[in-house]
């Protein structure tokens, strides 16, 4: 196995959202790939952290509490991540309560359109596939590729799935403002993910979100991710200086519901090492003080 450059990955996904390795699978998988650290980061769910903690220690990997909120953004994908977020806020869990309960309800809506389209799917059925935890598009995909619907995942999400597909069901979300609050209440460090997906193509467009989000509560941009081309990945880190902002780095890593990204891979730079590990600390112990 290629040895990692990095030493962190923040942004790890598991079978508490739409990933395909359990918590613990996925530290042990960290451990093997000789990383330092990871952040499990799951979609709108924390429910993957006491298993992920508790392996970190018998393998003596440290796992950094982490979540990833969807909220809503015109035109785009903005997702936010959570560091350090305090599990036990139950502030928190009771929002993360709303989205989870929002996306039964959607799921039960996506079901009813594709029984209009001809597709049989039980909510039973999605509990059966690879990703177990919180339900989502990808276990409808994997559900529809298992009973011959559709060729593969990329078929059922272009052919159904997709936004603005046939069986396409808008989520309910929160506004960046309300996420970043959520985060910073938990004592969490407030992260913009992977901002390509904001689709802001010019760049004084996307320096307006930016400032805009850092008066909200922003700590930090993920610079450095498998899907930023060199000239992205240049204005975000000149973005993320320019505004005081930390500079993180993370795969995205969902084991097979994304089979081209690897633990600890495609984001290398210098940057992404231990030492932001302890940045993100530092501000979250400074936000801690400011709440006390
Ligand atoms: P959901 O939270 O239920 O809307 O599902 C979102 C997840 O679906 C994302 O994290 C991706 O893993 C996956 N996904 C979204 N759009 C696509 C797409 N066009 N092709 C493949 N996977 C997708
Ligand atoms: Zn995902
Ligand atoms: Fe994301
Ligand atoms: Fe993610």
């Amino acid at each position: 196995m290629a040895a990692p450059v990095t030493e962190v990955d923040l942004h790890v996904h598991t079978t508490a959202s739409d990933g395909t390795m359990s918590p613990a699978e996925v530290v042990r998988y960290a451990k093997e790939k000789g990383l330092r650290a990871i952040a499990i980061t799951d979609h709108d769910t924390i429910e993957g952290l006491p298993e992920g903690i508790e392996e970190g220690k018998k393998q003596g990997l440290e796992v950094i509490p982490g979540v990833e909120l969807s909220v809503d953004f015109p035109k785009g994908t903005m997702h936010v991540l959570g560091y350090y977020i305090d599990p036990t806020c139950t502030g928190l869990l009771d929002e993360l309560m709303v989205l989870q309960q929002a996306r039964a309800e959607r799921n039960l809506r996506m079901i009813e359109k594709l029984r209009g389209l001809g597709i049989e799917i039980e909510i039973s059925e999605l509990k059966e596939t690879p990703e177990h935890g919180q339900i989502g598009r990808p276990h409808f995909a994997h559900t529809m590729v298992k009973k011959g619907y559709v060729q593969n995942i990329q078929d059922a999400f272009d052919r159904y799935l997709g936004k603005g597909g046939p069986a396409y069901v808008e989520k309910f979300r929160f506004s960046p403002e309300e996420a970043m609050r959520f985060i910073n209440k938990a004592g969490g460090v407030a992260v913009l993910a992977h901002p390509f997906t904001l689709n802001r193509p010019q760049q004084k467009d996307l320096e307006d979100v930016i400032a805009k989000l850092k008066a909200q509560g922003l700590d930090g941009i993920e610079t450095y991710y498998p899907e930023h081309s060199e000239g992205q990945t240049k204005i975000y880190r000149h973005l993320a200086k320019k505004y005081g902002l930390l500079l993180t780095g993370g795969s995205d890593f969902h084991g097979l519901t994304k089979d081209k990204v690897d633990l600890g891979e495609g984001y290398e730079d210098r940057e992404v090492s231990y030492k932001l590990v302890e940045e993100l600390q530092a501000k979250r112990e400074a936000r801690l003080r400011g709440l006390s």
